[in-house]
């Protein structure tokens, strides 16, 4: 038997509220009361209405590609499993090449980039940084399988050609997207970042955390 020791993860995922910055043409979160205390209803039940995309999520292939498929039906070893966090500190805008990781070894089928470029996931911005064609090529050859950034997006905000999710679908990687790492070290973790089986979805939220890396005793 597994269990996990206490204490010894990381949530890396925004909180979502009406507040939450939402990219250009997406549709914000909001919670509309269909029954309420105040009102002498027996219950709080509330419509939730939003795009995927909000906070940390996992985009599916179908977002990026007409024949890629649905949320539901992704394979979930991708979002689950060993995962590797590297910082990288670029100039606003910029995309990560496999120039700027020189001197790290990727170790990990998952990894993560800390940019810092996107500081307040209430705050909207486009000068994030994002991830590049040749990048996503040079991580395949290492077997990864899932990127992830803590940004909105993979591509740049104005760009249309979209090349890093068209390099990502190609080599069938997962992605995750709008996660928080500004209090996580570089090194090695354990991720869960299971996406909800909405089908037909083109993404889902994912509640993100990290496990310390080995975090599983037998008892
Ligand atoms: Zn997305």
């Amino acid at each position: 038997l597994l269990t996990v020791k206490k204490k010894t993860w990381i949530d890396i995922s925004p909180e979502l509220s009406p507040k939450s910055a939402v990219f250009p043409g997406d549709t914000a979160l909001s919670l509309v009361p269909l029954m309420q205390f105040a009102k002498g209803d027996p219950l709080y039940l509330s419509a939730l209405t939003m795009t995927p995309h909000l906070g940390a999520h996992a985009d599916s292939p179908s977002h990026y590609h007409p024949e890629g498929c649905d949320i539901a039906t992704r394979d979930l070893d991708f979002f689950l499993g060993r995962c590797q966090v590297i910082h990288v500190d670029l100039a606003p805008g910029e995309r990560i090449l496999p120039e700027h990781l020189q001197g790290k070894k990727i170790e990990a089928e998952r990894v993560l980039f800390r940019t810092l470029s996107f500081p307040d996931p209430n705050h909207w911005r486009d000068d994030f940084n994002s991830l590049s064609p040749e990048l996503i090529a040079w991580l395949a050859k290492h077997s990864v399988k899932l990127v992830g950034l803590d940004t909105p997006s993979v591509d740049p905000a104005n760009d249309k050609e979209l090349k890093s999710h068209n390099a990502i679908y190609k080599n069938d990687m997962a992605v995750l997207e709008g996660l928080v790492l500004d209090h996580v070290h570089e090194g090695f973790y354990f991720l869960i970042a299971l996406p909800l089986k909405i089908k037909n979805a083109d993404a889902s939220p994912v509640r993100a955390i990290l496990l310390e890396d080995s975090p599983w005793k037998k008892s």
